[in-house]
């Protein structure tokens, strides 16, 4: 990271001293223990500069002076910087099928209390994000006003940033809802909202598996199956938002068909929803299994425990699964040539199926990329979209402008 300079006039300098201070303070965030003379030295600002924009930033509040760092020299021993995680707070909110989540997440990532409300089956757009916004003020109704940075939304299915509609979802039979203009018109207030898959990706970006990754591919099996790409130290959404959507890759030509009209791609085989549907169809053709009659058990953890117990539908459904999530992660790597590859989500982590999805995507990874690749699970379980929907806030503050 090095410091901007500028020689256009009034409008770039403002554009100027705003990237520099967004350098600083995300130094800052990046290496806890920097002196005022470390900064100058990895932005090659000048002493003076670095002096103002710390002094700036230190009495809004966001990073704070904590002691001497050790040095060989005797006499002069500069302080180091701190951030200040607490110095705000955003919402966010994770609108699920069944339940709608918010909460204060600081800029350590760190949620407050988590509120929720129950989404009825079926329910109209408008009722499903009043509850939101009820939620969200309820949320946030202590806080003072300039602490709080903003609202951040996470929702399933299709959605075309930075406009936040769904275009798109699948699984709430929703096309074309204008989220964030509908969230916006209830609170008054700017609200981002974006896809959950990407949200949960910045969550494990910012403070997670992928913390300070520059290329990484998120692949998540839940309800469905989604993905996402960060390249450069950006989320890459695609030129109409479905830039990672990695569930919708065709695994098995002619195959089943998907709840996008397609057949036959990796969510029908991998996903919760599509490993339900499997069950259901094998039993009712007639396979003798330990799931029979006990719909109940046919989640991820359930056709562990029966792939465990010697079922042979629970372990050919989950050894499918680990082969076609572990085609998708090849394909991934072969397509952006990431750094790391982040797997996460219930039929992963509850279906036992970690090592044999890495194993499925090394067998297929091209030769070259195999040794620089590294393939690690999710590491925030609790709340990761209301996090991840809280750091699409977050990241619009602390990035550089340029
Ligand atoms: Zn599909």
């Amino acid at each position: 990271m090095t410091a901007m300079h500028s020689t256009k006039g009034k409008v770039d300098g403002r554009l100027m001293q705003q990237a520099n201070r967004a350098l600083v303070l995300n130094l800052v965030r990046a290496q806890p223990t920097l002196s005022r003379a470390a900064i100058a030295r990895q932005t090659r600002l000048s002493p003076a500069a670095v002096s103002g924009i710390v002094d700036h930033l230190a009495r809004e509040g966001w990073v704070k002076e904590i002691g001497a760092a050790v040095t060989g020299n005797v006499g002069r021993r500069p302080l180091r910087l701190a951030f200040v995680p607490e110095a705000r707070l955003a919402v966010g909110i994770d609108l699920d099928l069944h339940e709608v989540s918010a909460a204060l997440v600081d800029l350590g990532g760190t949620p407050r209390e988590v509120h929720r409300l129950p989404v009825p089956d079926d329910a109209d757009p408008r009722f499903v994000l009043d509850l939101a916004a009820e939620l969200a003020r309820r949320v946030m109704r202590d806080v003072p006003a300039g602490q709080l940075l903003g609202i951040g939304m996470a929702i399933p299915g299709m959605v075309r940033w930075p406009e936040g509609i769904n275009l798109f979802s699948p699984n709430f039979h929703w096309r074309d809802v204008p989220v964030r203009a509908m969230m916006e018109e209830r609170l008054g207030g700017v609200v981002f909202v974006d896809n959950e898959v990407r949200a949960l990706a910045l969550a494990e970006h910012q403070y997670g598996a992928a913390r300070w990754a520059r290329s990484c591919v998120f692949l998540d099996a839940g309800t469905g199956v989604g993905g996402a790409v960060i390249l450069e130290g950006q989320l890459y959404r695609g030129m109409h938002g479905a830039a990672g959507e990695l569930g919708h890759n065709t695994v098995a030509p002619g195959g089943p068909i998907c709840a996008c009209g397609n057949q036959g791609c990796l969510e029908v085989f991998a996903s919760g929803i599509g490993l339900e549907r499997r069950v259901g169809e094998a039993l009712a053709a007639g396979s003798a299994s330990l799931l029979a009659d006990k719909q109940e058990t046919w989640t991820p953890g359930g056709l562990a425990a029966a792939a465990h117990a010697g079922d042979g539908l629970a372990g050919e459904l989950l050894e499918h699964a680990a082969e076609y999530l572990g085609l998708v992660v090849a394909n991934a790597v072969a397509n952006w040539d990431p750094e790391l590859v982040v797997l996460s989500g219930p039929v992963i982590r509850e279906g036992g199926i970690f090592d044999r999805v890495l194993a499925a995507g090394t067998r297929s990874v091209l030769e070259p990329a195999r040794a620089r690749v590294r393939v690690a699970p999710a590491l925030i379980e609790a709340n990761v979209k209301i996090i991840g929907a809280a750091s699409l806030v977050i990241t619009e503050h602390l990035a550089a402008p340029l």
